[in-house]
Formats: C-alpha cells, structure tokens, sequence
C-alpha cells in the first residue's frame, strides 16, 4: 500500500469506458473538467451527504451497552487532490479499529480508490460501502439479497429482502478495489455493500466475483496496452479532450467519426479504416451513408414518398422523468396551445401521483370529446419508451388514488392505451422512411423540419441538473423550471412540426 498521494492514479471510472482518456489525461493535465462532469460530482458529493447523515452516531436502544462505539469522518479529497492525508487518515482509523470510517481513501502506485464507508464487522474485518446515484437493485419476489439499513451500518447485521441487483460496472471495480486494500490490510471480509438511490439500505455483495473483471480492466491500462490514438465513441460527445482528439480523428480521416464505437468493426476487419476508404469500397448503403456524412446531408429517403398518420384531433405528448424516481413533468402540445403538468417536489408520492392522474384525466377528455364528435384522435411522442415506461410505473405505483376529481388510472387502462392505434410512436414513422449518418434523434429531424429549440443546447443531462436545482424556491429554481418547461413545450412542437414535415413529403431530402 502507497501513501504518496498522487494525482495521476486510476479510479474506477478511469477503467469504463474510452481508455485514450488516460493517454489525454497525462498530456493535457491542465484541461479542465466539463460542466456536467462537475455537476455529476456535485449531485455525487449531494448523494454522500444524504447518506452520512443517516448513519448512526452511536449504539442504538437495544444494542450492547458494553460495546464501543467509534466513528471517524474523515475530510473529502477531490480526485485530482493531494489524498496523502486521508489515505493515511484511512490507514489510522482501521488501525484504531473504528466502528464506522466514512470518507476513507486507499491507493497503490498505480490506483485510488475512495470508500464512502467502511462499516466494521464483530468478526474485525471491514464492510467497503460505496454511494452511488444509480439504483443499485429492483424489488423481486422470491429473491434473497442480504440488506443493511444505512442507519445500522456497523451495528446490525444482514438480512435477506426480496431484491435482485442491478450490476453497475464502475460500482464493481469500486468495490473490488476496496477489497484488495482491504486484504492487504487483513481485514477484507469478503462482502462489499452499494447504497444507490434508495438511500435507507445498503446492497451487500461478494466481492470474490468481481475480481477477474478488474484484474481484466487492470491489464488493459498497461503502457503497452493503451491506445496510441484516438478512436470516437459515445462518450466523446461530453469529453473534455475532444477539442484534441478531434482533430486526431479528422486528420487521420478515422471511420469511426462517421461510425463510432464498436460500429465500424466490420468495415474495420476488411481493412477500412476511413471515411474515405468505406466511401470509394462502393458497398452501398453504408457507403453512401459515408458520402452524406462527409458532405453534411442529414436526412435521405428510403423510400420514394413520405407521409405520416393523420387524425381529426391530435396531440403531441412529451414526458420528462428524474433519474429513476419518477415523472415530473408531463407536457401536451394540441396544436394550438401547449398544457405541462408539472410536480417540483420530491418523486414517489402524492404530488407525483395527482400530478401524473391530472395529465391522464385531460388527455382521456380529449380522446372522450374526439369520439364523442365523431372525430378521430391520435397522441404522438418522439420515441416513446420513457413515455411507455413512466405511464405503466405510474400506473402500478399509484393506480386506483383518488384526488378530488381525478383518479390514477390502473396498468391495464394505461397497457390498453398504449397497445392502441392512437398512441404513436412518431420516430418509428420515421425510422420507416428515412435515414440519417448523424442518427434519427429529434435534434436532428426537427431542425429539417424548420423547427428550432430555444434552449438549443439543453441535453439530457443537463435536464437533470436543471430538475435538481427547480426543486428550490429560489430564483433560480424558478427560472430552472421556466427552462424546462420551455424545453419540454419545444420537443412537443417539435414533434408536430415534423409530422406536418414528413405529410408534406420531407420536402428537400434527397433519395438514399
Ligand atoms: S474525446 Fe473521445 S477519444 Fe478522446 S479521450 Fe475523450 S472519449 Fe476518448
């Protein structure tokens, strides 16, 4: 075990994902990280806190008088500081053998790992906690997950709850490092724990099982291992190093700037390596999806016509969902006026629940009045699996309550819905007729359409952060939840413009 406190050790998160990041990192230590990374270590550090505050302080009613209580908390370090002190913090807490350690931080020459708790055992040994913001398991019958609750961290033991685990890869290699120091350490019990968004109970699992797949991600950061160059992938899109590694890529004039990732390696194994050589191999489609890349042409048609469905009344629905906790936001464009049903309190109870039957109760008046008059009626949505997803949950959380003069519709009235001709997926409308080598997002239909947002560069996950901060009462929350209102209002819009697009034929977009 090193107590040097190095900057330039690896994390865990430093083993997912694009591994040129390593080789950027060491050449361009002074590049700053980007806003929404920062932002994810806010929502992180916010994430800790609320589960710190949750843990015991001392022995519960109940527990042994006799028994010895100690917790040191020990002062966080950013990733990229000096954590020579709380390693060494670390290293004196186990050896006094507190009961809990929070905030404790291992390293190697190599690789750092911080534990947001130790949790230590009647058998002497330590139980690594880490916190997450995923959700680190799903309620199941007739599974048996042992279980701690955050406030008896250090004090109870175990139980089995009906839960399965959901696997994060970065969370595992937290934990796999964790064990290891705490082999060193000869108090390495074998078991490490995740505390995701349920932040009441902590997940146990084996540790031993995850080791080979860090032993594995371990070897691939070896000089010798890593890459030599660039290569895109998702994650670029949001990568500080992309001012550099773009002009890597364009200059090697690399394929996977028109395929990313993993896309290209058919191509790849026949020995094309560009976007000029996949353009000249003359292979059809994806050639002449190289050609439209490389002169800037979005959209082609498949087919010779383009169209859409058509009803007497239409609305264009747009839903927007916090992380796993539910939906806050549902928003309704009916062709003249836009109608957001919106809850900035925290997900998962009534105000989520009456806010989501209000929405049902205006969409189902609509459809009502449609069929009363003799007219059709059709809801469109742009990729509908979130919609899908968050009015079926809705539906089996909080199905059948009452508020005042609506009620939550139960699953199978929403499953009815959803199987039914007037609920359309608008993106498989054109998923059908047209293709693109930038992909069929709305961000980049829409704009064919002539439609442009106002908040042209609000993203998913700056959707988040903007949810997180409209939940205050302050100014800024206020203009947090303008923002997003204002978002959501666009992507209905949008959806109806490219409807009216796609009937009018997709006008300028030439033939595939
Ligand atoms: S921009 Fe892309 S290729 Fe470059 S380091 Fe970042 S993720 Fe890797």
């Amino acid at each position: 075990m090193s107590a040097r406190g190095s900057s330039r050790r690896v994390t865990a998160a430093d083993l997912v994902g694009c591994r040129y990041r390593l080789v950027q990192r060491s050449r361009h230590p002074e590049v700053p990280r980007t806003r929404p990374a920062l932002m994810r270590g806010e929502r992180a550090g916010l994430a800790r806190r609320a589960v710190w505050e949750r843990l015991p302080v001392g022995p519960a009613r109940g527990d042994s008088r006799a028994r010895r209580f100690l917790r040191i908390d020990i002062p966080p370090v950013p990733l990229d500081g000096d954590s020579f002190g709380a390693e060494l913090a670390t290293l004196e807490a186990v050896a006094a053998q507190a009961t809990l350690i929070t905030g404790a931080v291992f390293a190697t020459d190599s690789w750092r790992v911080d534990v947001d708790i130790l949790a230590r055992q009647p058998d002497g040994t330590y139980l690594p906690v880490i916190v997450s913001n995923h959700r680190v398991a799903r309620s199941a019958e007739g599974e048996a997950t042992p279980v701690i609750a955050t406030a008896r961290l250090g004090l109870g033991g175990p139980l089995d709850a009906p839960y399965r685990l959901r696997h994060h890869v970065a969370d595992g290699y937290r934990l796999a490092l964790a064990a290891r120091a705490l082999e060193d350490l000869g108090v390495d019990g074998g078991w490490g724990a995740a505390i995701g968004q349920d932040r009441t109970r902590a997940f146990l699992t084996p540790t031993a099982p995850l080791q080979p797949a860090l032993t594995a991600a371990l070897a691939e950061i070896t000089p010798e291992r890593l890459p030599t160059v660039p290569r895109r992938v998702k994650e670029c899109a949001s990568c500080r190093f992309w001012p550099m590694c773009e002009p890597e890529l364009v200059a090697m004039d690399d394929i996977s700037l028109f395929l990313p990732g993993d896309r290209a390696r058919a191509f790849r194994d026949r020995g094309i390596t560009t976007v000029t050589g996949l353009i000249d191999a003359d292979l059809g489609e994806p050639s002449r999806l190289a050609r439209a890349w490389r002169d800037g042409v979005p959209l082609l048609r498949r087919t010779d016509t383009v169209t859409a469905p058509r009803a007497d009344v239409e609305i264009d629905v747009d839903m927007e969902a916090y992380l796993d906790q539910g939906a806050y936001l549902w928003g309704a464009f009916d062709g003249a006026e836009y109608h957001p049903f919106a809850t900035w309190t925290p997900l998962g109870g009534d105000d989520e629940a009456e806010n989501f039957a209000r929405f049902w109760a205006w969409l189902q008046a609509r459809r009502a009045q449609a069929h009363d008059l003799g007219l059709s009626f059709a809801a469109y949505c742009w990729s509908n699996h979130g919609e899908n997803h968050w009015l079926t949950m809705s539906a089996r959380r909080f199905g059948g309550r009452r508020y005042g003069d609506v009620v939550v519709p139960d699953e199978q009235e929403v499953a009815e819905f959803i199987a039914s001709d007037e609920w359309i997926d608008l993106f498989r409308t054109v998923r059908s007729q047209l293709i693109g080598p930038f992909g069929l997002g709305l961000k980049v239909v829409a704009p064919e359409a002539g439609y442009t947002w106002a908040d042209g560069d609000f993203d998913g996950e700056e959707s988040v952060n903007a949810r997180r901060l409209a939940r205050g009462v302050d100014t800024q929350a206020m203009e947090m939840r303008e923002r997003l209102l204002r978002y959501n209002g666009d992507d209905c819009r949008a959806t109806a413009a490219v409807r009216d697009w796609l009937r009018r034929g997709a006008p300028g977009t030439p033939r595939l």
